[in-house]
Formats: C-alpha cells, structure tokens, sequence
C-alpha cells in the first residue's frame, strides 16, 4: 500500500489523498499568449523520476500541502521527510 505522511495528520493511505497538480510556474495573465496557456492547462511535462507535487487530504484535514513523488517508484515524501 503506497502511504503518504500528510504535515498535518500524519502517515495516511494514499486512498484519502487527491492528486491536485504539478507545482510550477502559472503563465503571467497579463502576458500570456494562446499557446502558452494551452501548453500549461494540458500538456503538462510528465517527467520519469522527482517531480514536485500538490495533494490534496480530502478524507481527512482537507489541506492541500506539496509532496515530493518520485514517477518510477511512487515513493512520496513531504516537507516534513526531508523533500530531496
Ligand atoms: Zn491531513
């Protein structure tokens, strides 16, 4: 069973967890062309190995908190783990 050490409630299964998205740079409103918010909603980089990550505990303290996940292992730590 994957678990995930939620900062607050501590090691959960990840089953309460909710993925919300990659960590990184949203385009400038003011600036942004067609294709860079398109290239942004939907083609996200998809990585193999640590990528920065946003969850969301839904069945327990509803917080979303950055986790650190690793694509080829699915081994995920926080902030409070030591992200790498
Ligand atoms: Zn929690």
């Amino acid at each position: 069973m994957i678990q995930i050490r939620c900062p607050w409630c501590g090691l959960r299964g990840a089953g309460e967890f909710r993925y919300a998205g990659d960590v990184r740079a949203r385009p400038d409103p003011a600036s942004a062309t067609p294709q860079q918010w398109r290239d942004y909603l939907y083609f996200p980089a998809n990585p193999c190995g640590p990528v920065m990550e946003t969850w969301y505990h839904r069945m327990g303290c509803r917080r979303y908190f950055t986790a650190e996940r690793d694509t080829v292992t699915n081994e995920v730590w926080t902030l409070e783990e030591g992200i790498r």
